[in-house]
């Protein structure tokens, strides 16, 4: 199953409806995220070229909706990431630049 995305997922957790949220890795590859905070170790689904694939383990999870949702930009995203190591990025700057400060370097 494959959609187009109208928005483009940046790495970071994105909060879906009013039950579960998503992490989007800077590889692409999406896991649902635990009550905890902490990700799955299955991937539910891959962001690749602007489209988002739901994965079998996320079909059979029970993800699909959630993940189309998503790709639909119905989403909320609620944490950002660096593009290139994926750390939690808090300083606007960043944030709004998409990396961390020392990948900003990195990647200049
Ligand atoms: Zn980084």
């Amino acid at each position: 199953m494959q959609t187009e995305s109208t928005a483009r997922l940046s790495p970071g957790v994105y909060r879906v409806g009013d039950r579960r949220s998503y992490r989007v890795a800077p590889d692409g590859t999406v896991r649902s995220v635990r009550p905890s905070g902490k990700p799955s170790r299955q991937v539910v689904g891959r962001v690749t070229a602007g489209s988002l694939q739901v994965t079998g383990n996320g079909a059979e999870g029970g993800h699909a909706g959630d993940l189309l949702a998503l790709a639909d930009g119905r989403g909320t995203q609620v944490e950002a990431h660096c593009h290139r190591c994926g750390t939690r990025l808090t300083d606007p700057d960043s944030v709004a630049r998409g990396y961390g400060s020392e990948c900003r370097k990195a990647v200049a």
